[in-house]
């Protein structure tokens, strides 16, 4: 019969959550949710010395984010946290107790002094550097600094078959007795990882490739406890656009980054499925129900992925333009009240707000963009500041640029309905009324009510910027220039 699937991710909480690192969460749970299966989070803080604070709730809040959520955990409030190795460390000391007592493990005393000598003169030596078994067979007793160590066999092979991989063998004589249970009672990583994933009955491992050199450690000890080992699943490595491995001198690493950019965590998730999985070599967009109808094992790659920001921003412009018009408002809201500078009186009105992101949906490409001073910051603050070169067109005379502008803060004043269609119906005719271009007309103005020379359409900024706004902006132009001469 076919073990039920169950699925864990198993992050150190050693700093922030890569984006890598959901990666592999993130096809976990696709394979569990695929399957009908279960998807556990387990937080692998058994190493004291690199654990950050606030590292778990940084990736528990990636994974919130994102809407990848955990099937199972011990009871917290209501709710059910992740499972946390350090609160399992009796369960540590007693397995490995226990090799110890069949003759399979070994207390090791060996000084920290004694193992950088050893380690030195294998280097000078030009040999392997590893554990030299000293203590091996001397049969010694627990003791304060002592560690356990893993009898490894001294001969033959160690073999997997990758579910991604294939068949890989490793030969055993080049892996030294590796530590079981640290000096400080903490497990290593091999240890606590093959325990749990035994207790916690998981069935298939889908984890980053490079542990798969842990691997064979591990089915040594599965092994040795006689545990039936899950099946195993290395998934390819994440590189960057000029294929060195994916790091912070490429952009963002980590997924609350993206958060705070504004990603849409749809896209992000449609983009992270694509790293190292495909249905077929074309279709690349997938919502998330697709993915999960979709995802398998077998359409995993063995080559690496490659993460292209470019591809990301295109495809999350792709998604925000998708979002139906109250939904992109009620998304960018929070947005604009976080990143509008704090001149702008909070919070925000959100009747005008409503006019206002309508008319920059379409030019966006990530939420955090909404709040820009290019964008719309013209919208919210009193005063806008831009440079006169800008407000003069190349090729008309200041003289004619204060007319043009004196004429239209003069009709514009008796417009009695300041809309779209009433302020085209006399713009347009102005423009040949004064013997210049409609464009010219139109620059003029756009740098006056806005202080850029790309907005969006003129007479939607102007109604939404309203009467008043626009008729005070014309009249500080004209002052500008006034000013000047
Ligand atoms: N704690 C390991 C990590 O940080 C888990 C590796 C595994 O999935 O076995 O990635
Ligand atoms: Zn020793």
């Amino acid at each position: 019969m076919l073990k039920p699937v169950r699925v864990r991710y198993a992050p150190s909480p050693t700093g922030l959550p890569h984006v890598g690192n959901i990666r592999t969460a993130f096809f976990n749970w696709l394979f569990a949710r695929h399957s009908g299966g279960k998807f556990i989070v387990r937080i692998e803080d058994t190493d004291v010395a690199r654990t950050v604070h606030g590292a778990t709730e940084g990736i528990l809040q990636g994974l919130k984010w994102l809407g990848i959520d955990w099937d199972e955990g011990p009871e917290k409030g209501g709710d059910f946290g992740p499972y946390f190795q350090s609160q399992r460390l009796e369960i540590y000391w007693r397995m490995s107790a226990q090799l110890v007592e069949r003759g399979q493990a070994y207390y090791c005393h060996c000084s920290s002094e004694r193992l950088e000598q050893m380690r030195a003169m294998q280097t000078a030596n030009k040999q392997p550097t590893g554990y030299d078994r000293h203590c091996r067979d001397l049969g010694l007793g627990a003791a304060p600094g002592a560690v356990i160590r893993f009898k490894t066999p001294l001969e033959g092979s160690t073999s997997l078959h990758d579910a991604i991989r294939g068949d890989v063998t490793f030969e055993n004589s080049t892996l030294d007795d590796f530590v079981l249970l640290k000096s400080d009672g903490y497990p290593t990583y091999h240890l606590a990882s093959i325990i749990d994933d035994h207790m916690m009955q998981i069935s298939h491992v889908l984890r980053a490739e490079e542990w798969l050199s842990s691997t064979p450690k591990h089915l040594m000890l599965y092994n040795t406890f006689g545990f039936t080992p899950p099946i195993f699943a290395h998934l390819p490595i994440i590189l960057g656009n000029d294929r060195s491995k994916l790091s912070k001198r490429h952009g963002a690493v980590s997924i609350l980054e993206y958060e705070e950019q504004g990603y849409l965590p749809e896209a992000m998730m449609n983009f992270l499925a694509l790293l190292g999985w495909s249905l077929d070599d074309k279709s690349e967009l997938f919502s998330c129900d697709e993915l999960i109808q979709n995802f398998s094992i077998e359409r995993i790659s063995q080559t690496s992925a490659i993460f292209n920001n470019d591809k990301l921003n295109w495809m999350n412009g792709l998604y925000m333009r998708k979002l139906a018009p109250d939904e992109f408002v009620h998304r960018a809201v929070p947005f604009l009240e976080k990143r509008l500078p704090p001149g702008v009186s909070r919070p925000l009105n959100l009747d005008y707000v409503k006019k206002v992101l309508p008319l920059v949906h379409e030019r966006v490409k990530t939420l955090g963009e909404v709040a820009s001073r290019e964008l719309t910051g013209f919208f919210f603050t009193d005063e806008i500041d831009y440079a006169l070169s800008l407000l003069i067109d190349k090729h008309l005379e200041l003289q004619k640029t204060q007319e043009i502008l004196e004429t239209a803060s003069e009709k514009l004043s008796a417009l009695t309905l300041f809309d779209t269609a009433a302020l085209e119906a006399l713009l347009r005719p102005l423009a040949d009324e004064m013997g210049i271009k409609a464009g010219q007309l139109f620059s003029t103005l756009r740098t006056a009510v806005t202080g850029l020379s790309a907005t969006p359409p003129l007479f939607q900024t102007m109604e939404v910027l309203g009467k008043a706004v626009c008729l005070k902006r014309i009249d500080q132009a004209i002052a500008k220039i006034k000013d000047l001469c």
